[in-house]
């Protein structure tokens, strides 16, 4: 197989930099597009051949498409991930000082919380202890609508999550900052947030709701993995990706 970048890359690239982040039914299509539109031989099930081929150059500017999952639906994704400035300083150039810090916060709400979830109301709240210029209520919320439009933040009737594209990017991150808070799914071994929670207080693994409907399916007593004590939290449906139509 070709290792040599060819312009098929470099328009899967440049689409990849203006979106930030792809989900796989997307990344594939678009990789057929850009070996069409370069008359290219296009393999498409050597998706993740072809990406390994753009991060070999991407590598020295530090840069990488990384692929992960949704805690929403469950679908895999890909992002274009800066791997030297995988915290907040890497969104410095776009935020002031004190909306970092309030990002942060929320970020602290949101690792510290049993469901992954901050509400609006809590997110103000915290600004009761900011260190930097205090923000009003009224550019807490702009500012709530950028880092969702900026897909850091995900928004669902008034509370966050960290968005798909935030948590690919930020887990080493996220890992190294709360060591102790942090959760680890049992069944993906990746960062979790959303999830469920094994009631045995010895064992009280986690598992992303996700991955909960993926191992539990067609099983029709629900057992822990870990501990085989009854699961007795609602079984969520695993959802399907949407039909393959071009947008
Ligand atoms: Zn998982
Ligand atoms: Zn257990």
């Amino acid at each position: 197989m070709s290792r040599q970048m060819g312009d098929s890359h470099r328009r899967f690239l440049q689409t990849m930099m203006a979106n930030g982040i792809i989900d796989e039914q997307g990344a594939k299509a678009l990789h057929q597009h850009c070996c069409e539109t370069h008359n290219t031989q296009c393999a498409p099930d050597r998706l993740d051949d072809f990406i390994d081929t753009i991060n070999l150059k991407l590598q020295p500017m530090f840069m990488q498409i990384r692929k992960g999952m949704s805690e929403d639906n469950g679908h895999q994704y890909y992002a274009l991930v800066n791997m030297v400035e995988n915290d907040v300083t890497r969104m410095s150039s776009d935020y002031a000082d004190n909306e970092l810090e309030l990002f942060k916060k929320t970020m602290d709400l949101i690792v510290g919380s049993e469901d992954g979830k901050a509400s609006s109301t809590d997110i103000l709240n915290s600004t009761d202890s900011m260190t930097t210029k205090k923000l009003k209520k009224s550019e807490i919320e702009h500012l709530l609508n950028r880092l969702v439009q900026d897909k850091w933040l995900s928004e669902k009737r008034g509370e966050y999550t960290l968005s798909t594209r935030c948590i690919i990017e930020m887990e080493p991150y996220i890992r190294a900052m709360y060591q102790d808070q942090v959760k680890v799914c049992h069944i993906c071994h990746t960062v979790a947030f959303q999830c469920q929670i094994c009631e045995n207080p010895t064992c009280g693994i986690k598992i992303h709701n996700p991955c909960v409907a993926r191992y539990f399916k067609g099983r029709t007593e629900p057992r822990c993995p870990a501990c085989e004590d009854f699961w007795p939290h609602e079984i969520p449906e695993v959802r399907r990706p949407r039909s393959q139509s071009r947008r």
